[in-house]
């Protein structure tokens, strides 16, 4: 779930790790190196922090109000309610004067695990939008290479750079019924309770990191029996004790960063095909 801008060298490096490795199925580097979807009905398989993805749609280029960030990565992919989900969220931000949405990364065009960067992010059903609001559209050279703006400083949020905005942007977000839950840094949850009501408040899900980003999971697809569900989110808006333990003094904050992905999840067993599916290597319809 961590996403932030980082110099090309990690990305080389990354791409030069995801090099074919076919014997070695179940590692990032192979899910990282396929780039074409498998063409089957749309299903999110297992979860997603190891699962994998069938019937993907790319996030078309010239959705209103929105931005692909680092296309090179390959990353716009999402099962396609997932697609459906950013192309309206892009629409109403539109409407609401955010826009332009700067849209991180989505998943690979088959999901599975990637070579560095998240944990998670899977199964088609996760999103990264950064709170960073430019106004006006971004140019290639800055999407490729894009600048992160932290809305965070220590515990609180920073208000040079966190605003009504970013607060509206979530609410706009989380309102959604397709919208399961919202990872935000726990700085970013206590300004949205400070300044805010209702039952949306619930899905902000504190997470470290996320404080120049906000990672949106969707529920999984009515349907989808591959889809594995996470746990339901505890009863209330989570905004008292829960919330104050992530922001105690005593806790230490974590050293975040961009770094290769180490973890080897177990995926569930219908991967396998998938990932090995002819096809793989066709370029991307782009
Ligand atoms: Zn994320």
């Amino acid at each position: 779930m961590v996403s932030s801008a980082r110099s090309g060298l990690v990305l080389v490096m990354a791409l030069l790790s995801a090099a074919p490795a076919m014997a070695e199925p179940m590692s990032a580097g192979p899910w990282a190196a396929l780039v074409a979807p498998a063409a089957d009905q749309p299903s999110s398989i297992g979860t997603a922090a190891a699962g994998c993805l069938t019937g993907a749609r790319a996030l078309p280029a010239d959705s209103v109000g929105l931005q692909v960030l680092r296309p090179q990565r390959n990353r716009f992919w999402s099962h396609p309610r997932t697609v459906d989900f950013i192309v309206q969220l892009g629409r109403d931000a539109q409407a609401q004067g955010l826009a332009p949405l700067l849209v991180g990364d989505m998943s690979q065009p088959r999901g599975g695990p990637m070579a560095f960067g998240h944990g998670s992010h899977q199964n088609g059903l996760d999103v990264d939008i950064w709170f960073r609001l430019p106004g006006q559209a971004l140019t290639p050279a800055e999407l490729s290479s894009p600048q992160a703006v932290s809305m965070v400083k220590g515990r609180k949020v920073n208000s040079k750079t966190w605003g009504s905005k970013q607060l509206r942007l979530l609410h706009l977000a989380a309102s959604d019924p397709r919208v399961e839950r919202i990872f935000v840094n726990p700085a970013i949850k206590a300004a949205a309770c400070k300044s805010a009501k209702g039952d949306w408040l619930a899905k902000l899900r504190p997470w470290w990191g996320h404080d120049e980003h906000f990672h949106i999971r969707l529920s999984c697809p009515s349907g989808d029996t591959n889809c594995q569900p996470q746990a339901a989110i505890p009863p209330g808006d989570g905004c008292g004790a829960e919330l104050s333990s992530w922001l105690n003094k005593n806790t230490v904050l974590p050293d975040l960063g961009e770094k290769p992905n180490t973890r080897r999840p177990d995926l569930p067993e219908a991967c396998t095909a998938i990932l090995e599916r002819p096809g793989a290597r066709e370029a991307a319809n782009r």
